[in-house]
């Protein structure tokens, strides 16, 4: 097996592999871009696998007259800068002693050691520098060919190693998994079973999955599943999937919105960690939930993107239809300027002032942006 790709056939990825191999050494890409160019996915980025050590891979590089940063020493990782690209460069790891939250690593001589600490086959897939593809598992070519997320070993073992891996599980079911086969029981089982070790997770690494699960073109699937094994519970306690369904229909080929998912599960977000402006956007979306406004005045409210956001919310959990042409009537609300300006009332200040503001405004929304300056204030 042999993949191709510009990511693969690039000058910066040629330079880096053969860095390594010149010297010795074993170098490969490995992991998502493996995956994504064996099913035809973009390869956004380039992880490569090598059994030189750390300090080696940083003097080989510093030699070839390249940049390297020691990004993550402890675990192995150095980054190199090739024509202005970075490049993880981790050497072979294999998992030692574990406690439930991060695996503790040591250093690897083995490819085939490399792959057993990974989560899933088909993330343990690698290729050299003209792309040939090696599958040291020996599964995980069919696995991948089949969209079957399968753990690497046992289940139960492998998410005591680091609970986070349920959330994986779903979290690569919703991206690459065959929708139409259903889950795994038995890893499913295990995720179940292993679903209260999650409350130990960082908010950071459950957000971290969460983002990318419910991006996904269609993640309902996935999310009824953890509903199903109780896993939901832990990561969106209070949350209800049932309507996500309904969300990905309505948004009928929309680009992904993983907070517009997320406003439809609805819960807690006790844990997880959004930025300022997710937590804010998250609660302007639930809020216009309660409330009856238009597709244009959502769009003046809160934006094209978020106002669209919040009439597919709103519709999917109150199973209302959109109303006809929404998407170009949120978009005219969003470049709607009110006319009038504080300027525009000086006998007024204070309290006054802004509720006059608030009525004319709300006058011009109800005549849907008609009236001008001259027929408010008239
Ligand atoms: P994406 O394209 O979404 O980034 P990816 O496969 O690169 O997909 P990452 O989360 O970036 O996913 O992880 C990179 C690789 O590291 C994975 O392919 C997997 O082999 C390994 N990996 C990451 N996290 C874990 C984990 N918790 N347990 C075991 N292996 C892991
Ligand atoms: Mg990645």
């Amino acid at each position: 097996m042999r993949i191709t790709g510009e990511w693969l056939a690039t000058r910066a990825t040629q330079r880096v592999l053969h860095l390594l191999t010149e010297a010795g050494y074993e170098g490969y890409a490995v992991g998502g871009c493996v995956r994504n160019a064996l099913i035809g996915v973009p390869v956004t980025d380039v992880d490569i696998a090598t059994n030189a050590r750390p300090k080696t891979v940083m003097a080989l590089a510093v030699d070839a007259g390249l940049r390297a940063v020691p990004t993550g020493l402890d675990h192995g990782t150095v980054t190199i800068v090739a024509e202005g690209e970075g490049f993880e460069v981790t050497t072979f790891r294999r998992d030692v002693e574990t406690y439930g939250r991060h695996a503790t690593i040591a250093f690897a001589d083995h490819m085939h050691e490399d792959a057993a600490r990974r989560d899933f086959t088909m993330n343990a897939l690698y290729a050299r520098a003209d792309g040939t593809v090696l599958d040291p598992l020996g599964g995980g070519l069919a696995d991948l060919a089949a969209r079957r997320v399968r753990f690497v070993g046992d289940a139960t073992a492998r998410i005591r190693e680091d609970y986070l891996r349920i959330l994986r599980f779903f979290r690569f079911h919703a991206q690459y998994g065959d929708a139409t086969a259903g889950i795994d029981p038995e890893a499913l089982a295990a995720c179940a079973a292993g679903a209260d070790g999650m409350d130990k997770l960082s908010a950071e690494r459950i957000t971290a999955e969460l983002r990318r699960l419910l991006a996904a073109p269609d993640p309902a699937p996935a999310v009824a599943a953890m509903a199903q094994a109780g896993v939901l519970a832990h990561v969106l306690p209070g949350g209800d999937h049932r309507a996500l369904g309904v969300l990905v229909h309505l948004e009928d080929g929309l680009e992904p919105a993983w907070l517009r998912r997320l406003a439809v599960v609805g819960g807690s977000t006790e844990r997880l960690r959004l930025t300022r402006r997710e937590a804010r956007d998250l609660l302007r979306l639930r809020a216009a939930i309660e409330t009856q406004q238009g597709p244009a005045e959502l769009g003046y409210r809160l934006g094209a993107e978020l106002g669209s956001s919040a009439l597919l919310v709103r519709a999917a959990l109150l199973e209302t239809p959109l109303p006809p042409d929404w998407q170009a009537r949120v978009k005219r609300g969003a470049v709607a300027q009110f006319p009038v300006r504080a300027s525009d009332l000086p006998h007024l200040d204070g309290p006054d002032l802004g509720a006059e503001l608030r009525r004319l405004e709300a006058r011009w929304i109800a005549s849907d942006f008609r009236l001008d300056k001259a027929a408010l204030l008239g």
